[in-house]
């Protein structure tokens, strides 16, 4: 990640990468979280474990100056395991699509000036994890159905699954969606929560009322700070939040097992020709902040992970 933090001098007598930017301390954070859902899979002697012990253990950054003499980190190499549920690999691929989302951006408000966002939210009831496969593919022919409909109002759009561990736990599917909408859908079209909530019943074909939750991003798409932003983190964020990950081994195994080869991200509509590499892994977990200016380049640093520590030291 590049960061403006320290000037060169104050690097000498720093060890941890988290000293030495502030800004990278989310690294200590992932990596713990990715021994302990190493060592889940270690404990039920799951393949996966062998893979995730060689995931990100050094990380090679680049250090560049700025303009104003400060210096910023930038990745350059590392090794990582691309298991679905490594926390740092998810971490990296959600930091990929929304880079990739806000690269091309621009261009889509270039083509669609006038067009507005709206988050969609679209839940239905928990199931049993063992019928967590089942119910994704449910809710994925409904979502077909629903974007097939005569009065759905997106020109585009790009939704992602998350499943959360409920207190009984049994799993919560649900569909973050970003839908682009014409600047007239509020003049005419315009769907209500209660519309919103109508149709995903209708496309899910149950009897109960299933829980919808719509908001309108403000205006002045991709201005920074905007409610765009917010509403493409939280569309492309993890599947499964950390703590839930690392909540249990069977929780842990029959996640994996259950979300194996499913979907966690889909573009469709106008979007997909902008965006449709979010629904591949990407390529590149390393460089996943292209918009930021590089400067020159003023030597290498090296962080290896220190297991007991839980933190990127020299
Ligand atoms: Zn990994």
């Amino acid at each position: 990640m590049i960061t403006n933090i320290l000037s060169v001098s104050d690097c000498t007598d720093q060890t941890s990468l988290s000293d030495f930017s502030p800004s990278d301390k989310p690294w200590d954070i992932h990596a713990s979280e990715r021994d302990q859902v190493r060592n889940l899979y270690l404990e039920s002697g799951h393949p996966y474990a062998r893979r995730i012990s060689d995931c990100s253990q050094w990380l090679d950054f680049a250090l560049t100056s700025t303009d104003s003499d400060e210096v910023a980190f930038k990745l350059q190499s590392s090794k990582f395991c691309r298991v679905r549920h490594c926390p740092v690999c998810q971490w990296r691929r959600s930091l990929k699509w929304r880079a990739k989302f806000f690269q091309v951006l621009p261009q889509i408000r270039e083509v669609y000036p006038t067009a507005r966002f709206i988050f969609l939210t679209l839940t239905v009831k928990n199931c049993e994890l063992a019928d967590l496969r089942s119910q994704i593919t449910i809710m994925n022919k409904a979502w077909q159905r629903m974007v097939q409909r005569k009065n759905f109002p997106a020109l585009g759009w790009v939704r992602s699954l998350e499943v959360t561990k409920s207190k009984d736990s049994s799993a919560h599917p649900h569909f973050h969606s970003l839908l682009m909408v014409p600047a007239d859908y509020f003049l005419d079209g315009y769907l209500k929560q209660s519309d919103w909530t109508n149709l995903w019943q209708s496309a899910l074909r149950i009897n109960y009322t299933p829980i919808v939750d719509v908001r309108t991003v403000k205006p002045k798409l991709g201005v920074e700070g905007d409610g765009i932003a917010a509403a493409v983190c939280e569309t492309l964020k993890y599947s499964v939040k950390p703590d839930d990950l690392v909540s249990s081994a069977d929780w842990l195994l029959g996640l994996t097992k259950q979300l194996h080869k499913t979907r966690a991200v889909a573009v469709g509509g106008v979007l997909k020709q902008y965006l449709a590499d979010l629904e591949k892994e990407p390529d590149d977990l390393i460089h996943v902040d292209e918009s930021s200016q590089s400067g020159e380049e003023q030597g290498r640093l090296r962080f290896d992970w220190r297991y007991k520590k839980k933190q990127y030291t020299t």
